[in-house]
């Protein structure tokens, strides 16, 4: 895969995901970090979103609930290259339904090179960062050359 080079801004767009038995968990951390995260653009999914909004004073743009697909939105948002961030608090210990839009969104934010916190732990890493509010250079798929090759082997 060819590499390019692209700025992450210092205002970061951060997904919040967490399922149902973590929910609590996510919103203790935004709590804690609630100055910090107020100085970004937030997404969340549905239930996810209006939990913290309604517990915190953070403005949320929320998407449809996980399970209806707000995961893949989320998903298709980094594809979009509009996510920095993504603290995703999914269940190691449940089954869920939508097992399918957990994995492929896990698999974009590697594709696409975005920084994951599936724990407390790492989220604090991750928050308390000196490039959580810089701009920070990082590499992605360079499209338009992998498009290129693509089209040079099928002609
Ligand atoms: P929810 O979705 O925020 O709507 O619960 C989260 C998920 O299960 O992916």
């Amino acid at each position: 895969m060819i590499l390019k080079k692209v700025i992450s801004p210092k205002m970061k767009s951060i997904a919040l995901v967490a399922h149902d038995n973590m929910k609590s968990e996510l919103l203790g951390w935004c709590k804690k970090y609630q100055d910090k995260l107020a100085n970004h653009k937030l997404y969340a999914t549905g239930t996810t979103g209006i939990l913290l909004e309604t517990n915190t004073q953070l403005l949320i743009e929320k998407l449809i609930s996980g399970p209806l697909g707000g995961d893949q939105q989320i998903g298709s948002l980094i594809t979009e290259q509009k996510i920095d961030v993504l603290i995703f608090f999914w269940d190691p210990l449940e089954a869920q339904p939508h097992d399918p839009d957990v994995k492929a969104l896990l698999r974009l934010a590697a594709v696409w090179n975005i920084p994951v916190a599936c724990n407390h732990s790492t989220a604090d890493f991750i928050i308390n960062s000196p490039l959580f509010n810089s701009e920070y250079e990082k590499t992605v798929p360079d499209y338009q050359a992998y498009l290129d090759t693509r089209t040079k082997a099928q002609s």
